[in-house]
């Protein structure tokens, strides 16, 4: 028999909260306990992608790198592809770059030039929605190369940050929300 499923506050209790990592002042977000539980993991897996069962979804996009462990995971559920937003300089073909603002100073991400069709439906999954910065960079990545974003995904959002405001216009998912 199947294990009932988990609810979004199973969920937030196996979040661990580290305070001070990677630099003071930030409190760390670790969702390694839920990855570790199979039935949590594939709860949320279920909760982030129950939308669209029964509905076409040509790839899954995933951001570098907590985001893909459950883009990948989601994309397999979908039947769908998966598709890798990565940092600059860590995809091998050729690519389209978008930058976007960090609290101190910018990054880049990137996405291969070929990875979606135009008019692909795509759903769009990173671990966690801070300000949107890179969110909201990626999806301008998967608009440009043409394809359709359906929703955007998050396991986790720190809505004190307001990070929905980068990406107004697109649905957004967010299971556990602080
Ligand atoms: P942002 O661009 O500000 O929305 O930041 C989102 C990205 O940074 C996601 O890919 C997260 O993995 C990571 N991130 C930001 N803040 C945290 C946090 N408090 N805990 C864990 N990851 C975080």
């Amino acid at each position: 028999m199947n294990p009932s499923p988990p609810t979004p506050a199973e969920i937030e209790q196996a979040i661990r909260n580290v305070p001070d990592f990677p630099k003071p002042g930030i409190q760390f977000k670790d969702i390694t306990p839920v990855l570790a539980d199979a039935r949590l993991f594939a709860g949320a897996i279920d909760l982030l992608t129950e939308k669209f069962v029964s509905q076409r979804v040509d790839a899954v996009v995933g951001i570098d790198a907590r985001g893909f462990i459950f883009a990948a995971a989601a994309a397999v559920k979908l039947q769908a592809g998966f598709v890798p937003v990565r940092k600059k300089g860590k995809l091998p073909y050729r690519t389209h770059e978008q930058d976007y603002a960090l609290e101190y100073g910018s990054a880049t991400i990137a996405i291969h030039v070929d990875a979606l069709k135009p008019g692909s439906r795509v759903l769009l999954i990173d671990d966690l929605l801070a300000t949107g910065g890179t969110a909201a960079a990626a999806a301008q990545l998967v608009k440009r190369l043409g394809a359709e974003i359906l929703e955007i995904g998050f396991l986790i959002e720190l809505s004190f940050l307001h990070g929905r405001e980068k990406l107004r216009g697109y649905p957004i998912r967010s299971l556990v929300v602080y």
